[in-house]
């Protein structure tokens, strides 16, 4: 069989999501259409075995730390180690091994059943977005009935995390489940909740959003609330976003639900901060470098992020020439992260001081 001859639309039409999975014997934790299992095609194995999602009618994956993401010819690619542009004919060799297809297949044929799977996927897609509001609505009354205090969580966030648990009791900033679990919020960016996340205190699973809930947003504050001259903090998680609102607290901090949100939040708020005169802090986690010795994915998002603000016009040149950044990205040191940092005595003002 030669690669050449063969057509992509057929081999895509024919190419099933089940088989491609079987193929590679990727399994793992089916939840409806999703399958989630703890290898990236992109990037390899992740620590966390829920980390890269598949769905398993479209065949559309991602990877929730690092945001990598594509369908099945990225997915055959990634497993092989193959380069999807540079070796493309090759994967799609494998890609038509896979469907049963050869060269002499009928194209006519094969586009029928790719618009066929497409009625398909949009289908899905708005079932996904109705189920995902009906989620939302939930993840809203489940915010107003959690528990203001509870002995268990304020004793966690006190000692476990040197956080003034009676102040963010006292903004309302978190709130507490039945079992101690400590909440924060998901606000969309006019302030409605999105979702509910949570630190949990005992299990295997630290940190849980509300099922069917976007991820999507900001824990604790919202971009609505930037105002003239505004600090803002984008940091990362529930209890460095927590900290971050001690550490900072006349500032407005949007956390990401996950690393790879986070340039997706500089993208909303930096425009904003440059256009009403803010500053604009950025705590990417300090994670490890990974195996082949890349920045790890916190300080990659991180700077994705300052990236962003930069173009977003956050720094500029004084009359003098000299450039103005009205962006930071805050150095944690030896620290892993905020929560670590400020536990050591770490304050922003100190920051500033020794800069
Ligand atoms: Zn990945």
């Amino acid at each position: 069989m030669t690669a050449g001859r063969l057509d992509r639309d057929t081999v895509l039409a024919a190419l099933r999501p089940e088989d491609v999975l079987s193929t590679y014997q990727i399994q793992g934790r089916r939840q409806g259409d999703e399958l989630r299992t703890g290898v990236c095609p992109a990037c390899g194995p992740r620590t966390r075995r829920d980390a890269v999602s598949i769905n398993v009618v479209t065949g559309r994956w991602r990877c929730l730390p690092h945001g990598c993401s594509g369908a099945l010819l990225e997915l055959i690619a990634g497993v092989n180690q193959l380069d999807i542009r540079r070796d493309f004919p090759r994967v799609l060799e494998m890609a038509a091994a896979i469907a049963g297809v050869t060269p002499d297949a009928d194209p006519a044929e094969a586009r029928r059943v790719l618009e066929r799977r497409a009625a398909e996927e949009r289908a899905a897609e708005e079932a996904r977005a109705r189920r995902q509001e009906s989620a939302m609505r939930t993840a809203g009354c489940v915010w107003k009935d959690l528990r203001r205090l509870h002995p268990e969580g304020q004793r966690y966030l006190a000692i476990a995390r040197g956080l003034d648990a009676d102040e963010l009791i006292t903004r309302d900033l978190v709130r507490f489940g039945d079992a101690g679990d400590v909440y924060v919020a998901l606000w969309s960016s006019g302030g409605e909740v999105r979702n509910v996340v949570r630190r949990c205190l005992r299990g295997d699973a630290k940190v849980l959003g509300w099922p069917a809930c976007p991820t999507s947003g900001t824990l604790v504050g919202c971009v609505g609330g930037i105002g003239r001259g505004t600090t803002v903090v984008i940091a990362e998680g529930v209890i460095d976003t927590l900290t971050a609102c001690l550490a900072w607290p006349d500032a407005v901090v949007l956390g990401a639900h996950g690393a790879a949100e986070m340039p997706t939040i500089a993208k909303v708020a930096a425009p904003r901060v440059a256009q009403l005169g803010g500053e604009l802090f950025i705590c990417a986690h300090n994670d490890p470098p990974r195996k082949d010795g890349q920045p790890g994915v916190g300080q990659e998002r991180g700077d994705e992020a300052m990236a962003i603000a930069i173009e977003a016009g956050l720094v500029s040149t004084d009359a003098a020439g000299e450039p103005v950044a009205r962006v930071h990205a805050v150095d944690f040191g030896p620290h892993k992260d905020l929560n670590d940092s400020y536990r050591a005595g770490w304050r922003p003002a100190l920051q500033r001081r020794a800069a």
